[in-house]
């Protein structure tokens, strides 16, 4: 057996079979043997049936057997009831009222359950009630593996894979048990050094493989994870760091910006920056005066000024001209994630460079905007328009030729039509929306590298930002603008809904507009939510608040599966308030700007993470009204209310996001949907200094040694890899 056969080639398999693991990624040996637990049955405790004695609890493995349904003969009472063998002996199991317990099970299928002993005068000795559960029932065969304890081999528990329909746990309990035997494992090499295994006292990769899925103790099984979840941001790392590398050492302009400019350019704002505004311009000042490229990425929540700080350095690096050059300045190219934050990004732009000269171009796909226009300025005490829509092709010149310094759009200014005269900065607002592949595309168009710099809203914890960003540099604006007012949260039981309501009135009357944001689109239930029939959905939410709560009041409605055009279209229509209650998803744009929203209701809270909620709730931050958050939650537990008063508490986003990955676990994060994590990878998340260590490694091979020329075993896993964080 060879790691990279196929399945097929060593286990006996349908084509149901075949299709259920490649839905779980798995076609080779290999993946097989990578594919790990999420978690063990613990059966070290358990007891043999001829030692029991009435009246006591124990936990019992064995086969189960003569499993039936059936009515108590005088009592009536529905009840299941079953045989469990073990090598010592029989005992009869009963459960009362449950007799769907006994259906749930299988005729000869190992099993673990956990209840009371007693004597029953019908049945003998009988276990009655007890629990049972999926996890319970194990993925062995009594027969095979029976009672290793038995014969001296400590046994913590049974693995627990992931199933997908067609492929059971127990199959991949007993294909891995296959594969851990046979030579390619016995004989498999580390690709991890031994010096870094030694000094985070890691385990090697044959003792990880044995131990992570059959663990003799619960520390191995620990250990093993550990290992396969520091290899894997690991290998993330290395992937990062050589990009990085290779980024850097393209040519990139040199600027010394002088001090005067910036001042000129920050004193005619009408407030002062703060103090992390400020340390976060210097650093990129830094930055630039190298004669590398910058790769940093700025976070900071929803109006803390970013846009602010963009300005600055576009109007820093267009200013000056690079080091050494005689002639010409620079452009800078400023992306957003959709049309809509593009032409709100390009209004703020023409505020802050109305004084400057410098011409600004927005190119979206429903039209160009150039500023400033000819014809623009005041009439009547009023301003009128300074900007003029233009042509495409002409400002396309223009761009080529340098004469337009800002351009302004969303990521199709990448797009193979748009040529740059000498572009020196690119700006991108929501960085994991954009790959580093297509920034070594703007590299290459352009003969030389233009400094990076990445902005973003997105709260997530140091660790994750660290790992998947792993090659920029982090700045973070933990700061607020002075005398910003907050937005008062408030966390709304459902007896208090209706009163809830009568407030939110009183905000639509004045003129206002609301947020409601839903967790689901419709009532088309999945398996999961099948259980929880009352969470609210954006369709039918919409519907009763018109019936029944706001019937004077415009609704509309936006989710996911809604077109582009659709969604901008209802975006524009809210924006000119022809709407005024949006009911939403999650999914209403980062950094969308509607002053007049102020109050945002989300239904479900419980069911978001915190930094998530902050989030949606930096839609209503901007507005110079007082503006509201009400937070409905089932919140049955104590729990769930501290959780939530969080939100009242925290001083930014970032917080949060560190609050939910202790409170929570890294698997709300997200993991492999949202980032191209594993689990395992995730589980190093909620440890900053195995992501650290693991960044350390990794960057010290990458500066010595960037194509890996030394550790081929280490370049060809990393290749084999083929890691793919999610930036689109
Ligand atoms: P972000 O892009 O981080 O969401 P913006 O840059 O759009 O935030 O800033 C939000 C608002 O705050 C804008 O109206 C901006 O003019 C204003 N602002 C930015 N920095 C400051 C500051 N230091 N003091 C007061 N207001 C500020
Ligand atoms: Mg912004």
């Amino acid at each position: 057996m060879n790691l990279g056969d196929k399945i097929e080639s060593h286990f006996r398999i349908d084509i149901n079979q075949k299709k259920a693991l490649a839905k779980l990624g798995i076609h080779e040996v290999r993946d097989l043997l990578y594919y790990f637990p999420s978690r063990y049955t613990d059966i070290s405790e358990f007891r043999y049936i001829n030692t029991l004695k009435d009246g006591e609890q124990a936990t019992i493995v064995g086969i189960i057997s003569n499993l039936q349904t059936k009515k108590g003969f005088k009592s009536k009472i529905p009840m299941g009831q079953a045989t469990i063998t073990d090598l010592t002996g029989k005992l009869n199991i009963i459960w009362f009222h449950q007799p769907y317990l006994a259906k749930m099970l299988k005729e000869g299928s190992t099993v673990r359950v956990t209840g009371k002993v007693s004597e029953n005068k019908t049945y003998g000795l009988t276990l009655t009630n007890p629990e049972i559960n999926k996890e319970d029932i194990l993925p062995i065969d009594l027969h095979d593996s029976l009672f290793q304890k038995k014969e001296g081999v400590e046994q913590f528990g049974y693995p627990v894979y992931p199933e997908s329909r067609g492929v059971t746990s127990k199959w991949m309990y007993h294909a891995i048990n296959k594969i851990l035997k046979s030579d390619c494992v016995n004989n498999i090499q580390d690709y991890l050094d031994k010096e870094i295994l030694n000094k985070y006292k890691l385990p090697s990769l044959h003792t990880a493989l044995v131990w992570i899925h059959s663990p003799q103790k619960k520390e191995h099984a620990e250990i093993a994870r550990k290992r396969f979840a520091f290899e894997e941001v690991f290998f993330i790392q290395l992937a990062r760091q050589q990009e990085r590398k290779k980024y850097e050492e393209l040519y990139s302009y040199k600027l010394i910006v002088k001090d005067s400019d910036i001042k000129d350019f920050v004193s005619r704002f009408p407030f002062k920056p703060t103090t992390s505004q400020s340390s976060t311009i210097h650093t990129i000042l830094e930055d630039l005066k190298k004669d590398k490229p910058m790769s940093r990425l700025v976070e900071g929540d929803v109006g803390s000024g970013k846009t602010f700080v963009a300005a600055t350095i576009a109007y820093a690096v267009i200013k000056n001209r690079p080091v050494g050059q005689s002639f010409g300045n620079l452009q800078v190219a400023y992306m957003a994630p959709t049309e809509v934050l593009a032409t709100q990004l390009f209004e703020n732009f023409t505020q802050y460079f109305e004084h400057t000269g410098i011409s600004i171009a927005l190119i979206t796909s429903s039209g160009c905007r150039k500023f400033p226009s000819k014809s623009g300025g005041w009439k009547d005490g009023q301003q009128i328009k300074t900007w003029t829509p233009i042509a495409k092709n002409q400002l396309l010149k223009w761009i080529k030729n340098g004469e337009i310094p800002i351009v302004i759009g969303t990521h199709s200014l990448i797009s193979k039509s748009i040529e740059f005269e000498d572009l020196g900065l690119v700006i991108i607002d929501e960085q994991h929306r954009f790959g580093t592949n297509q920034r070594m595309k703007l590299a290459k168009k352009e003969g030389h590298s233009p400094h990076y710099l990445s902005m973003t809203a997105t709260p997530i914890p140091r660790t994750l930002a660290l790992t998947i960003y792993g090659d920029l540099d982090l700045s973070i604006i933990d700061q607020m603008p002075l005398g910003r007012k907050t937005v008062i949260t408030e966390i709304v039981s459902e007896n208090k809904r209706l009163e809830a309501y009568e407030k939110i009135k009183k905000e639509l009357e004045s003129g206002r507009q609301l947020y409601v944001i839903c967790p689901k689109i419709d009532e088309t239930t999945d398996d999961e939510d099948k259980i929880k029939l009352d969470v609210k959905s954006v369709t039918s939410e919409a519907k009763r608040l018109q019936k029944e709560v706001f019937q004077n009041y415009r609704i509309d409605i936006m989710h996911s599966k809604m077109t582009k055009q659709k969604k901008e279209l209802v975006m524009k229509e809210f924006a000119e308030h022809k709407i005024d209650i949006l009911v939403s998803t999650s999914v209403i744009e980062v950094g969308v700007n509607i002053p007049n929203s102020t109050v945002i209701i989300i239904e479900g809270a419980e069911r978001f993470g915190l930094a998530q909620l902050h989030q949606l709730r930096g839609r209503v931050i901007r507005s110079n009204y007082q503006s509201y958050c009400y937070l409905f939650a089932d919140a049955k537990s104590d729990k769930t209310i501290d959780r939530l008063k969080a939100l009242t508490k925290a001083a930014n986003g970032f917080e949060l996001a560190e609050l939910d990955l202790s409170l929570r676990g890294a698997g709300l994060l997200g993991g492999d949907k949202q980032w191209g994590i594993t689990d395992i990878g995730m589980e190093a998340l909620r440890n900053i200094k195995m992501v650290e260590a693991a960044r350390t490694e990794a960057i010290n091979i990458i500066q010595n040694d960037v194509e890996l020329k030394n550790s081929p075993l280490l370049a060809n896993t990393l290749s084999a890899k083929n890691i793919k964080l999610h930036f689109e």
